[in-house]
């Protein structure tokens, strides 16, 4: 069942209003990933909803169907989700959901200790971390899958931002956040920052990683810039439910001139 033809009401309709085209090729496809978006109402800024459109395109180059579901407060958790993205917002879009994603938590935690792969950015990083403090000293709880604190300041940290990352070579991307995050022991930084500050003004490290969930500050969109980190997530969520993942031949020329141009761009 693809996410247009569900029936109504069961809060799972796309509400941006993108059409999935059907799959380029006529083979068969090798599997369906249900890929969730959370909370796109609230926390949808900078382009964040593209990271759901690029795995969605990848998932298709590669020969699987995507099913693109939306999560937003109040709805029915869907079943059966594969891959998790989550993007940034105002601090009044956190405070939107905070309730709503704390009484989520058991569902996200026990989907994150089960190995899905996820991507959580800025709002919703700060959130899956124990807490957000906002500059105004309010404090928004997080669900703590992630062993991060933040807490918010008055100086904003804007711009583009160049990471070095083990796992998926160089990371390109915009942050304008005014949290600043602290790690614990239990998680990994995703990379050092070559360019921008990413978690804090003083550690030199952007985002976080723990089991297949990737956390991190940046926007742009996100994906569109950085297929490796993209098909991480698309690879592991086939391998997680299908015990294999077979490619197929993605065209990362549009990716190649993001990133040549993303990388010219001054901080
Ligand atoms: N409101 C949060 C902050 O300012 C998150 C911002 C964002 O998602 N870009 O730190």
């Amino acid at each position: 069942m693809t996410p247009q033809s569900q029936p109504a009401g069961s809060g799972h309709e796309l509400s941006f209003g993108h059409e999935l085209p059907p799959l380029d090729s006529a083979e068969a496809s090798k599997g369906t990933i249900r890929i969730l978006q959370l909370y796109p109402r609230d926390m949808n800024i900078y382009g964040d909803w593209g990271n759901a459109l690029v795995l969605a395109q990848r998932l298709r180059w590669h020969g699987y169907t995507p099913e693109l579901l939306e999560y937003n407060v109040g709805d029915d958790f869907p079943s059966d989700v594969d891959l998790i993205v989550g993007g940034g917002g105002q601090d009044s879009g956190q405070l939107v959901i905070q309730d709503d994603l704390l009484a989520r938590e058991s569902t996200l935690r026990e989907l994150a200790e089960d190995g899905t792969p996820m991507l959580v950015i800025c709002g919703l990083y700060q959130l899956f971390g124990k807490f957000f403090k906002t500059r105004t000293g309010a404090v928004i709880p997080g669900i703590g899958i992630l062993d991060v604190e933040t807490h918010g300041t008055e100086e904003r940290l804007i711009g583009n931002v160049s990471v070095s990352s083990p796992e998926f070579g160089t990371i390109l991307g915009y942050e304008n956040h005014s949290g600043q995050t602290t790690l614990g022991p239990g998680v990994a930084p995703l990379g050092a920052t070559a360019k921008g500050t990413g978690n804090n003004s003083t550690s030199g490290q952007e985002g976080a990683r723990y089991r297949n969930v990737v956390a991190s500050y940046l926007h742009g969109s996100l994906l569109p810039k950085n297929p490796a980190l993209a098909d991480f997530l698309v690879r592991t969520a086939v391998e997680r439910k299908y015990g294999s993942f077979i490619s197929g031949s993605p065209d990362d020329s549009y990716a190649v001139l993001a990133r040549e141009h993303a990388a010219r761009r001054p901080r």
